[in-house]
């Protein structure tokens, strides 16, 4: 696996935010600790999280791509993890559970592939593609689940905003 830091986005990026001096200072500061913390991590210690929910012999054939703005994705085998995400910069930990997350993606998109959402014809086509869509969301929250509940990482915060998100919409209606 590689892991490939695009320092000409972050140049430009840099440069855009440069008119706002504390701004800049900031965004500087937030992607260099997010950088440092998921660099500072024993690679085999997130890479085994992933693992243990794809097949036993499963080589990761990966390049991540650590840019700043759009979004964590997965590019067929390959993924993308946005530094400029501000629960990475609230809680570091927040960088390794998605980069988990999406090399669960990338795994699991070896074995099937992702479906075409125009291809759907009939209604049976389409659940397929939801329940397709589910399990490999699925299979990327529970992949880095173990982790998060043993650091305690943003689970209670998570739970507490969606019971109120419900409560606001239920009070709403
Ligand atoms: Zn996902």
């Amino acid at each position: 696996m590689v892991i490939i830091w695009f320092r000409a986005n972050h140049q430009r990026l840099l440069e855009r935010e440069a008119s706002q001096d504390t701004v800049h200072e900031e965004f500087e500061q937030n992607i260099t600790a997010v950088k440092k913390y998921l660099e500072a991590w024993n690679r085999s210690g997130w890479l085994n999280e992933t693992l243990r929910y794809l097949p036993r012999n499963h080589v990761f054939k990966t390049t991540v791509y650590l840019i700043i703005d759009y979004d964590n994705d997965v590019f067929g085998e390959n993924v993308a993890l946005n530094l400029n995400i501000r629960q990475f910069h609230a809680d570091h930990r927040e960088a390794v559970y998605y980069l988990i997350h999406e090399l669960a993606h990338a795994g699991y998109l070896r074995y099937h592939r992702m479906p075409e959402l125009a291809s759907a014809k009939t209604l049976g086509d389409l659940c397929a593609i939801v329940k397709f869509l589910t399990y490999l969301e699925g299979m990327g929250v529970i992949s880095s689940l173990r982790l998060r509940t043993r650091e305690e990482g943003f689970i209670r915060q998570r739970l507490q905003g969606a019971s109120q998100r419900c409560r606001e919409s239920k009070e709403g209606s």
